[in-house]
């Protein structure tokens, strides 16, 4: 038995599925999971010894690798001044101050620990703020675990959600729309359906949460504009794009300016922060400020904002991350493709920025049903063959891989080599 094989069958025994977030426990691939002692740079160690080339990097927060010295002096010199004071400190102001320069919609904004909490905090604004009850979002986006989002679409457009998890209440589901991606007749139906009734429509402007799904030229513009003409908050949660598809997020890329947006993962630099942020007037809503209630004890946390600030000064001073990232990331995801074409497979891969996803289907992938019609027991035998030469790429096919600036050209190689073999392997195809 392994050492990681050990500590899951004891994990099993003491924490639900022994892990504390579903996808760690691999069982979209089967097998299990495997623990791991520490990181550097692009490279992965796991409890038995092993190494991993990491194309996760903790879901997206490691952009810049892992222990990357930058982050880790901040954190030490923070370190010795105690870990919590329940207070405000200093470094919440700059970290204020550099997410409302980065983020261009971002005017006023507050500290959290997760992006389940800014996303859970920005939708109860949201309805302060307007009034109205109702939430609209996209099928296949994730919003965090929050009650309202954890929601299954109905048959139609125009039908109310029911509860995707046990727990969840009837009286909360029918608060939550859900309309497929990239569908704006189906938004203009919900809109008509129910007539000044929706405080926000929360999306995730690129996908990460359905594999890598791009949002259709003129999306995001438009939902712009119907939420501007029918009075409701356009929320972006960039929970997952934020920092990481360009400084300011998708909102800069995309040149969409949402009402109120989700921040989280980068933010921290590996330690639990979130944020939500934006017009000042929607951010007045919360309290002390306002009548809207949110609060945290840990909340702006020093060693966060330590870490959280060490990293996004670095990306804030050093542009040219994102020409890298998108270099790197280009050559990963056309090398995909082309392999994959010239195994026989006309597999999707889709890609902005650092993000990308190979999806095992030959029809392009632009909401969650197109997403759906990946071939997932291939899938699961592919993510075994990487791993087992050393890449360590996110266990669900419906997860888009993070690039971070540690890849280099010669790790590249590498997992190109290992793509060709892993596919190959995975439909029994020799090379
Ligand atoms: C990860 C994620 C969340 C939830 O953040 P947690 O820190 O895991 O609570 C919310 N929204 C999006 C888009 C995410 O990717």
């Amino acid at each position: 038995m392994t050492t990681s094989e050990n500590l899951f069958a004891r994990a099993q025994e003491l924490i639900p599925g022994g892990v504390n977030s579903p996808v760690r426990a691999f069982r979209a691939v089967g097998g299990a999971p495997i623990f791991m002692q520490s990181a550097e740079g692009a490279w992965l160690t796991d409890v038995d010894g092993n190494k991993y080339v990491d194309f996760i990097n903790s879901w997206g927060p490691m952009i810049l690798g892992h222990a990357p010295a930058v982050v880790l002096d901040a954190v030490r010199e923070a370190l010795p001044h105690s870990l919590s004071y329940g207070a405000p400190t200093r470094r919440e102001v700059e970290l204020a101050e550099l997410l409302i320069e980065m983020v261009p919609s971002v005017e006023k904004v507050r500290l959290v620990n997760s992006g389940t909490e800014a996303t859970m905090s920005a939708i109860r604004v949201a309805r302060g703020y307007t009034g109205r009850d109702k939430i609209l979002k996209f099928e296949g986006c994730y919003h965090g675990h929050g009650d309202s989002f954890l929601i299954a679409a109905g048959s139609g457009a125009l039908t109310l959600g029911a509860p995707d998890s046990p727990g969840v209440t009837e009286g909360v589901a029918k608060d939550t729309l859900t309309v497929p991606y990239n569908d704006i007749p189906a938004v203009k139906a919900a809109i008509a359906a129910n007539p000044e009734q929706i405080a926000t429509i929360i999306i995730e402007p690129v996908v990460g949460n359905m594999g890598l799904v791009v949002p259709a030229p003129g999306f995001l513009a438009e939902l712009r504009a119907l939420c501007t003409e029918h009075g409701i908050v356009l929320l972006f949660d960039e929970v997952m794009t934020g920092f990481r598809l360009a400084p300011g997020g998708a909102q800069q890329l995309f040149g969409v300016t949402p009402d109120l947006t989700t921040l989280g993962k980068i933010i921290g630099g590996g330690l639990p922060v979130g944020a939500y942020g934006g017009r000042a007037d929607i951010m007045n809503q919360v309290a002390p400020a306002g009548k809207v209630y949110q609060a945290g004890t840990l909340s702006g946390n020093p060693l966060a904002t330590a870490a959280g600030l060490a990293q996004l000064r670095y990306l804030h001073e050093h542009p040219e991350v994102y020409e890298q990232l998108e270099a790197t990331t280009a050559r990963l995801a056309d090398g995909t493709r082309q392999i994959a074409q010239e195994l026989g497979l006309n597999y999707t891969v889709n890609r902005v920025g650092s993000m990308f996803s190979l999806f095992f289907t030959a029809e392009p992938v632009n909401n969650l049903e197109d997403a759906k019609k990946a071939d997932l027991p291939a899938f699961g035998r592919y993510f075994h063959a990487m791993l087992s030469r050393g890449i360590y790429l996110a266990p669900s096919q419906f997860e888009a891989l993070f690039i971070s600036t540690s890849i280099t050209d010669e790790l590249v190689e590498k997992y190109l080599g290992a793509c060709r073999e892993s596919l190959a392997e995975a439909h029994g195809l020799s090379l």
